[in-house]
């Protein structure tokens, strides 16, 4: 049970942010940083530090609503379009996220969203509390086990059957928006097979929609490379009427829940690294300069480390573990043990 004081300075509500498929979404962030039971290799945030598959109180309920009530507040009708689950861990880890999906639909008659892995969906009590939410929005990046482990890197208890299972029991009780989101990744899961298997996946879940999408955030694996036009086209063309590509979307970061620019960066880059362009435009309620000076303090504390991918440099939080070795995509089962994360460190065992 986490106390009151260890929570203090906590933030876990952020934006509205532009969201590719949810237009100016108010995030909230149930979850501490890297805290997943997924390790996936496109993962905006780094390597997983924190590996579990075990639902709790990560964050107290009434210190999120209260921020959740704050924020909205805050904001005057039209400027929200969705509240979203999200954030720097996979929010169905959280045990209370089913009254938390209830209490924020008490309080507004804005749509409720959820972005997860759904990975947990193979659990009754999970599927029964996603179902209070107006969208929810899993991810599927591959069609057989092999590919599964290779990007994703799931937990031990995990395994694609059980994710597929999860999906396909959640889809038979679920009226509301079910959109599947495939993170595509060139030479990995765009080729013809990968994206036959996933057709087939797809047809056993019958979502809504099925949103294609290519990393447009620092991967945790500097292998990673986003799909080409070609790969998003033959995508497309594979897996039929549902899929849609979805670009990434340029707009304005709300960041008036901060009262000084050093909070403001840090908010922002713990759960999207971005680019030094983008930052400066989003504080634009700050001068150019104190941005500036704002970047190097926290880079100099220790606080902000900058990532460069693509050759772009993206600015993260120091927490997220980034690795420049470089190692192409690989598909056999020995190449698939090549591509296991080292072994833990002594700290993130400690986490465990
Ligand atoms: S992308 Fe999401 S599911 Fe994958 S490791 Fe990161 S937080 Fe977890």
């Amino acid at each position: 049970m986490v106390t009151r004081s260890q929570t203090k300075g906590i933030q876990t509500v952020f934006g509205p942010v532009p969201s590719r498929r949810l237009g100016q979404s108010l995030g909230i962030d149930p979850i501490p940083l890297k805290t997943c039971n997924w390790n996936c290799v496109y993962c905006q945030l780094g390597r997983t530090g924190h590996l579990v598959n075990e639902r709790r109180e990560w964050v107290p309920e009434t210190l999120i609503l209260e921020q959740v009530e704050a924020a909205l507040d805050r904001h005057k009708p039209g400027e929200i379009d969705w509240v979203t689950f999200v954030g720097s861990g996979e929010p169905t880890l959280h045990s209370g996220l089913g009254r938390l999906i209830r209490s924020v639909k008490e309080m507004t008659s804005i749509p409720v969203a959820i972005i997860t892995n759904g990975a947990l969906l193979y659990r009754s009590e999970v599927r029964k509390e996603l179902a209070a939410a107006d969208a929810v929005l899993p991810s599927l990046d591959a069609g057989s086990e092999d590919l599964y482990r290779l990007i994703n890197r799931p937990h031990t208890q995990l395994t694609f059957e059980r994710q597929m299972e999860g999906l396909i029991a959640f889809r038979k009780m679920y009226g509301a928006r079910l959109w599947l989101e495939i993170m595509l990744l060139e030479g990995v899961n765009d080729t013809e097979a990968a994206l036959k298997d996933l057709a087939g996946a797809v047809s056993r879940i019958r979502p809504d929609a099925v949103h294609l999408d290519v990393p447009s955030r620092p991967p945790a694996e500097s292998w990673v490379r986003p799909a080409s036009e070609e790969g998003l086209m033959r995508a497309e063309a594979i897996l039929g009427d549902a899929a849609q590509i979805v670009h990434p979307v340029e707009g304005s970061f709300d960041l008036g829940g901060y009262d000084n620019v050093i909070d403001a960066v840090v908010g922002i880059i713990t759960r999207h690294p971005m680019r030094s362009d983008q930052l400066e435009r989003s504080l634009a309620r700050w001068t150019p300069g104190q941005v500036r000076e704002a970047l190097a303090q926290l880079e100099a504390d220790g606080r902000a480390q900058v990532i460069e991918r693509y050759g772009v440099r993206f600015w993260s939080t120091v927490g997220a573990r980034y690795v420049e070795r470089e190692r192409g995509p690989a598909y056999g089962k020995k190449s698939l043990e090549a591509m296991q994360p080292e072994e833990p460190s002594n700290e993130d065992r400690s986490n465990r």
